[in-house]
C-alpha cells in the first residue's frame, strides 16, 4: 500500500531545509494529527536548554587549542534527559539541537522514562592523540558538569566517541561529585559498570527491525542483498549480524569510499582490518564512490553514517525495496517523499536506531540498582522492545495511511506532550 500523500511526513517541498527545520516540520504534522494545540509545538520545537562551552586543551605540540562544544537538553517532562556526545569536525549548534529532539522521540518510541539530549564538540578525533582526547573529554565534563548528572542528563557515546571516552568522562564527573558515580554516563567499559550488549546495541536493534521489515516485504533475510553506508559502531556490528544471519552484505563504505562485491563481502576480514574510526576502504584499490553505493542492485539499504545522505539527487535511483535508517537523519524530506511514492519502505531513524539508548537505559538501571544482568537478559529485553515498537509504528502507518516516519513521530511525541501537559507547562 502506498501511503496517503496528503498525510505523509514530507509534504513540504523543501530539499534544503536544515535538519532542525526538517524535524520541526514533522513534529508539527505529528502534533496536528494528534490534535494538540499550537502551544505544544511552541514548547517542543526547540530544546529547553542549550549550553555552549569553550574548552582549552594543551596540545602535544605545546600550544593551547580552544574547542567549542554544546549540550542541548530538549525536554525533561518525562524524566532526566539522555543522549550521546559526538566528536566531529562538522558538529554545529543546529545539528546538536536536532539530535537532542531525535533523542526525545527515540525515548518516547521505545517507552523509556527519559527526555532527549545531545552533546557535540567540534574537533577531529582522527587527528588527535590519546592524551589530547583525554584532556578534551575531561574538559568538556568540567564545562557542562552543572547541568548533567545521573538524575538530570545522562550522556553516552555517539559518532567518534567510545567506551574509553565515557570512562574518562565518568572519572572526571566522579571527581567533581566526590563519589563514584557510574550512572552519570552510559556506554562505559564493562569493568566500570558498563552493560553487556551496549556496544553492539544500536546494530542489534537495527537488525531486529530490519528483519521485521523484510518479513513485511516478503524478503528472506537469508540471501538478501544488503548495502551498508558507514562502518563505524552501528555499520560494522550490523554487517557482522547480517552476515551471520545469512544475508549477503554486498557493499560497505567509510568516509573515503565504498567496497562492492555482488557475491557478498568477506565481513570478518573487513572487521579485522578496520581501524577504531571505522576506516577500511583505504586498504583497497578497487573502491567505488559513496554516490554509486546507493544505486547498487540490492534488496535493503542501511545508511549508518551521518545526516542527509539520501536526497532528491539519488532517491530516484535507489533499487532496494527497504531503507533502514541506522544513522540519525540520513534521508531528506524530499527523498522520503520520493521513496514513499515508489513504495520503498523506510524504517525511520528514531525507531531503527533506538536500540542504543534502550540498552543505555538498561545500563543506567543496573548502575542505579547495583545489580547486573547477563547478556542474554539484555538481548531478550531489547528484542521484545524493538519488535513491539516496530509493529506499533508499522500498524499505525498502515491504518492511518501515513509513512512510518510520521507514525514514529506521533508515537514519540505523544508521551512528552502528555507529560508536559500534566505538569502544567502547556
Ligand atoms: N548516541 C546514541 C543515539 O543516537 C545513543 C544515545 C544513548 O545511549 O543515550 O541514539
Amino acid at each position: 500500500m502506498v501511503a496517503d500523500k496528503a498525510a505523509d511526513s514530507s509534504n513540504v517541498n523543501q530539499e534544503n531545509m536544515d535538519v532542525l527545520n526538517t524535524t520541526q516540520t514533522i513534529i508539527k504534522s505529528a502534533l496536528d494529527k494528534l490534535g494538540y494545540p499550537e502551544e505544544v509545538f511552541e514548547l517542543l520545537k526547540e530544546p529547553m536548554r542549550i549550553l555552549t562551552v569553550r574548552i582549552p586543551v594543551r596540545m602535544d605540540d605545546g600550544n593551547v587549542k580552544v574547542f567549542t562544544g554544546y549540550r542541548a537538553q530538549h525536554n525533561d517532562a518525562v524524566g532526566p534527559t539522555k543522549g550521546g556526545i559526538r566528536f566531529h569536525p562538522d558538529v554545529t549548534e543546529t545539528e546538536v539541537k536536532a539530535l537532542s529532539i531525535w533523542m526525545s522521540l527515540k525515548s518516547g518510541i521505545v517507552d523509556l522514562p527519559y527526555g532527549g539530549a545531545k552533546g557535540g564538540i567540534i574537533c577531529d578525533p582522527r587527528e588527535m592523540s590519546f592524551r589530547e582526547l583525554e584532556a578534551l573529554s575531561r574538559g568538556y565534563v568540567r564545562a557542562v558538569s552543572q547541568i548533567v548528572g545521573p538524575t538530570k542528563d545522562i550522556p553516552a557515546p555517539d559518532v567518534f566517541t567510545n567506551s574509553q571516552i565515557m570512562a574518562w568522562m565518568m572519572d572526571e564527573y566522579s571527581k567533581i561529585d566526590e563519589f563514584n558515580n557510574p550512572g552519570f554516563i552510559t556506554g562505559k567499559p564493562i569493568v566500570l559498570g558498563g552493560s553487556h550488549g551496549r556496544e553492539s546495541a544500536t546494530a542489534k536493534g537495527v537488525t531486529i527491525v530490519l528483519n521485521e521489515a523484510a518479513k513485511k516485504k516478503g524478503i528472506d533475510i537469508k540471501g538478501a542483498r544488503v548495502v551498508i553506508q558507514g562502518f563505524g559502531n552501528a555499520g560494522s556490528f550490523l554487517a557482522k549480524f547480517l552476515h551471520d544471519a545469512g544475508a549477503k552484505v554486498v557493499a560497505i563504505s567509510d568516509a573515503y569510499g565504498a567496497l562492492y562485491d555482488p557475491e557478498g563481502l568477506d565481513i570478518d576480514y573487513l572487521l579485522d582490518r578496520r581501524d577504531s574510526f571505522g576506516t577500511v576502504t583505504k586498504l583497497f584499490n578497487n573502491t567505488i564512490s559513496n554516490d554509486a553505493l546507493f544505486e547498487l542492485d540490492c534488496d535493503i539499504i542501511v545508511p549508518a553514517a551521518v545526516e542527509n545522505q539520501i536526497t532528491r539527487e539519488n532517491a530516484h535511483n535507489i533499487k532496494a525495496s527497504i531503507v533502514v535508517e541506522a544513522a540519525n537523519g540520513p534521508t531528506t524530506m524530499e527523498a522520503t517523499k520520493i521513496l514513499t511514492e515508489r513504495d520503498i519502505l523506510i524504517v525511520p531513524d528514531v525507531l531503527a536506531s533506538a536500540g542504543g539508548v534502550t540498552v543505555s537505559y538498561f545500563e543506567w538501571v543496573q548502575n542505579n540498582q547495583g545489580f547486573y544482568w547477563s547478556e542474554e537478559e539484555i538481548d531478550n529485553k531489547l528484542h521484545e522492545i524493538m519488535i513491539k515498537s516496530f509493529n506499533n509504528i508499522y500498524n499505525m502507518s498502515r491504518t492511518r495511511r501515513i509513512d512510518m516516519r510520521l507514525a514514529a513521530y506521533m508515537v514519540g511525541v505523544r508521551k512528552m506532550a502528555e507529560a508536559s501537559r500534566f505538569r502544567g507547562w502547556v
